[in-house]
């Protein structure tokens, strides 16, 4: 049975509908794009670079408050160019060589930890055109040697300030644009000159769609070194918890001791990284590396807007110091724990059935599964397992992890209080990433398994949350 007769009418769930991209040679990601789409894309190009830009003003030069800089534009005149000038542009952060210098140092040093640390070799998932690709797993060890390094240079060699990072805060962003614009058209052209896997580019008619998107899925430098793996891993988790530290260093420096609410940022966002790390090979059967392609949205969304927009809480928290009560404290843990309670037991089930061929136990019983199958563009047929017991049974639902995801996000919000909404901004944004991401993914498994998908679908009916049929629509 080839793709294009699995998506057939017969097989479209009610109300459910198949789209166009997905009928053709290959599953994967969309090729046929709507204007609409491309109208978006652009959106996000301009809006995402536009919107760091802003945010990194407002927490520098206005206390991270959102009013402030509003209200100053609508004293000087909203319709005065000179007044975007006064309350903005005279504020952008500048180029600096030593910003430039310290970034490639950055840069550099954590390739050369990806390169020559030991490494244990994982396997991504199958890919639409039938590759199965070796990973090198060091990413727990690289960030061990990164923080050690960085807290002995700091701490016992006096090489640096901890604080460092926070210091240099806006020239490293100058820098990391100069990187993130430079890969995502590096990627760009590679694509077209010498492709890693020239059968797994997706080109879908829109220059802007595929900027943004990628048009190669595993851009790669030899057998091993990935783009995906190591930008989003390296550059972009390993520096989060490396600049909270900073920043805390920097409150340190300050007002002289770390407020409560600080460290507490820290610690939740180092139990997201770490757990990131220690389960670094089940991050290779997740959508980033199975799905996505490698264009503007990972280059430099990696390079630029994870270290920056996913830390935004720890420079309102530096800008705003606040201590919690430990009442509120406990229970700001509590909901970040509980939250991630649920992401790690959800996702481990996932990956255990996967790993074990479905051999495994699943809240005490076996597991319990629907066998599918899957053509690649090669033409084999190849089987796989969607798992339907567990927190991805039909009392449950087929993206219970995200919820844990967002429970993790709403205790990082709250540790910044409620005086200001910016810390506020990465729930609202997990949220529509992750809202988004079950839209995308069921595209995708449909494409992918056909009636099988189908079949799952059938079986989990929830999506997300497993309440009444009013929310059957998240
Ligand atoms: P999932 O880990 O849920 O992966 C979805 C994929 O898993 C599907 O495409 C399918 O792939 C497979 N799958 C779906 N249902 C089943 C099933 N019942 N049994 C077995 N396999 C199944 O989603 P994500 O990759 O989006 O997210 C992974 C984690 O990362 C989540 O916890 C999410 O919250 C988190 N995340 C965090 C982000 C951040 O910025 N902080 C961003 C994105 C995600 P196939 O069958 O092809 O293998």
């Amino acid at each position: 049975m080839s793709p294009r007769q699995r998506s057939t009418a017969k097989d479209t769930p009610p109300g459910g509908k198949v789209l166009k991209a997905q009928i053709g040679k290959t599953w994967g990601r969309d090729r046929d794009v709507s204007y609409t789409t491309v109208l978006l894309s652009t959106l996000i190009l301009l809006g995402c670079p536009l919107m760091v830009v802003l945010f990194l003003i407002t927490c520098t030069h206005y206390q991270c408050s959102l009013e402030k800089p509003l209200y100053l534009l609508s004293v000087h005149g909203f319709f005065s160019l000179e007044s975007y000038y006064l309350v903005i542009l005279q504020k952008l952060p500048s180029f600096t060589w030593d910003g430039l210098k310290m970034y490639a140092l950055w840069l550099g040093f954590q390739a050369v930890l990806y390169a020559v640390l030991p490494a244990k070799i994982g396997y991504g998932q199958r890919t639409p055109a039938g590759h199965v690709l070796p990973y090198k797993v060091n990413g727990l060890l690289a960030w061990f040697v990164t923080h050690t390094l960085f807290l002995v240079g700091a701490f016992y060699f006096n090489w640096w300030n901890a604080s460092v990072i926070h210091d240099h805060w806006d020239a490293l962003f100058v820098a990391a644009n100069i990187y993130g614009y430079f890969l995502t058209f590096f990627v760009f052209a590679k694509a077209y000159v010498f492709p890693s896997h020239p059968e797994d580019r997706k080109f879908s008619g829109s220059f802007i769609y595929n900027l943004l998107m990628g048009i190669e899925m595993n851009p790669r430098f030899g057998k091993y070194w990935d783009f995906k793996l190591f930008h989003n891993g390296r550059p972009g988790i390993i520096a989060w918890t490396l600049i909270n530290f900073s920043f805390a260093a920097a409150l340190y420096n300050q007002i002289g001791y770390v407020t409560n609410s600080m460290i507490l940022l820290n610690f939740l966002h180092a139990v997201y990284v770490l757990d990131f790390f220690y389960n670094e090979d089940w991050y290779l059967r997740t959508i980033d590396i199975a799905h996505d392609h490698f264009g503007f949205y990972l280059a430099w969304g990696d390079t630029v807007w994870l270290p920056w927009m996913y830390t935004i809480q720890s420079h309102y928290l530096l800008r705003n110091p606040i201590d919690l009560s430990i009442p509120y404290f406990l229970f700001v843990l509590t909901i970040g724990l509980s939250g991630y309670y649920i992401f790690r037991a959800v996702n481990y089930q996932k990956d255990i059935v996967r790993r074990t061929d479905g051999k495994c136990l699943i809240w005490g019983k076996p597991a319990r599964f629907i066998k599918t199958h899957f053509i690649t563009s090669d033409g084999k047929d190849h089987s796989s397992i969607l798992l339907t017991s567990g927190y991805w049974g039909k009392r449950i639902s087929r993206h219970f992890n995200y919820v844990g995801d967002l429970l993790i996000s709403l205790a990082m919000c709250l540790a910044c209080g409620f005086n200001h909404l910016l810390p506020y901004f990465y729930i609202i944004y997990m949220t529509i990433l992750l809202v988004h991401r079950i839209y995308r993914d069921d595209a995708r498994c449909r494409g992918k398994y056909g009636k099988y998908w189908i079949e799952y679908c059938n079986v989990v009916k929830w999506k997300l949350i497993p309440v009444r049929e009013f929310f059957i629509i998240m």
